[in-house]
């Protein structure tokens, strides 16, 4: 049995508790919260300088990517990252284990417990079967041309079940409103099935997306036509927002929303990647137009990132919204785990094994630069 407490204690789903204490069992399940070290009655009582909060989830990532770890130049445009993402298959099989491996372990160092995991490919699966971190995986059917839909899906239904067998969590989720067409996008949505949570896909990451459905021009409608793409992706669709009708009433989390705007915002889940949205298009949401329960958090991968941790994230949204270090911390633990379906995860509720972060060298109960965190 341990008894941790710090400054603060963020539980999240009650409000922060000063010099509160936490008691866990030895397989890390919370028995009880005090609110104050006086009443925990141990002279075991574990003392940190800082804040204490559950592990956090890493609600969209690419593990498989993550060979391409400063491949990409920064800063030059979605279409120029895609084209470096073309680039994956050059290297050896052993080169992408290594790196996969390595990038878990950053991901564990840094406090993440869970991850929303896109996945066009088996490479990472032989590292999730070690059960170091819980995944779901989404696993990503793109394709732009019709012809090409029925080969597209069969593959993914393919991958999906090699997931499942392995005891993955998996979901046939669509890439992208602008690379799935409808046909595509209504196979997807029939598959899913009870053992499926919730579909993830990208959303508004690049003004041109908004330009290709809205004004049926610029440089993604060159791009689509280049690749025989069926006219359908854009001609029946008004806006991004649009294929959520075709996906039916599903739990659905929108990934990027860079350039989401107030009257696109549903009541799905939205999950932010701001380095890597900084890293590509040099642009950031609008944090102020989203429901801060609904918010959720990820590293995208280290192909658009040089870390794969939340509290950088956590950082960079804090000085770009109002949100206090409560509501960035529910965005970073709680919401991601309920969007996800982790319901062990989250929370410091009794019952739960959420994991255990310190947050340290903190200016208040603000996030710096300079903070760090160490996994309790
Ligand atoms: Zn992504």
């Amino acid at each position: 049995m341990r008894y941790l407490s710090a400054n603060w204690i963020f539980p999240l789903h009650i409000p922060p508790i000063k010099e509160g204490v936490i008691q866990l069992s030895d397989k890390g399940e919370v028995i009880n919260l005090f609110n104050s070290r006086r009443k925990a009655y141990s002279d075991k009582l574990e003392i940190f300088d800082g804040v204490l909060c559950p592990g956090f989830v890493n609600a969209h990532c690419h593990l498989e990517l993550s060979h391409l770890l400063g491949i990409a130049e920064k800063g030059n445009g979605f279409l120029e990252f895609a084209g470096t993402i073309r680039k994956r298959d050059d290297f050896s099989e052993i080169e992408k284990q290594n790196e996969i491996e390595k990038a878990e372990q950053q991901m564990i160092d840094n406090g993440i417990v869970a991850v929303g995991d896109i996945c066009n490919t088996t490479d990472t699966l032989i590292q999730k079967q070690k059960e170091n971190l819980k995944y779901y995986n989404f696993i990503e059917a793109f394709g732009v041309d019709e012809n090409k839909v029925n080969t597209i899906f069969s593959q993914s239904m393919e991958l999906r079940n090699k997931f499942r067998n392995a005891g993955q969590k998996a979901t046939i989720v669509p890439h992208a409103p602008y690379s799935v067409p409808p046909s595509l996008m209504r196979k997807i949505s029939n598959a899913f099935d009870n053992k499926d949570i919730l579909i993830s896909i990208h959303m508004q990451e690049t003004k041109e997306e908004n330009q290709l459905f809205e004004n049926k021009d610029g440089i993604f409608l060159d791009w689509l036509i280049g690749m025989n793409a069926n006219k359908e992706i854009w001609e029946k669709r008004i806006n991004s927002t649009y294929v959520l009708k075709e996906l039916g009433r599903k739990k659905i989390i929108l990934i990027h929303n860079t350039f989401i705007q107030k009257q696109d915002v549903t009541d799905n889940y939205y999950c932010t990647c701001p380095k890597a949205n900084l890293y590509i298009e040099k642009m950031l949401p609008d944090y102020s137009i989203f429901d801060a329960d609904k918010l959720c958090v990820g590293t995208d991968s280290l192909a658009s990132n040089n870390s794969l941790s939340i509290l950088e994230e956590l950082n960079i949204i804090q000085e770009n919204s109002n949100f206090d270090l409560n509501t960035l911390l529910k965005i970073a633990c709680k919401n991601g785990a309920n969007a996800l379906g982790f319901e062990q995860l989250g929370t410091f509720e009794k019952g739960k094994i959420p994991g255990v972060n310190l947050i340290g060298n903190l200016d208040g109960v603000k996030v710096t630069a300079e903070s760090f965190i160490q996994v309790i």
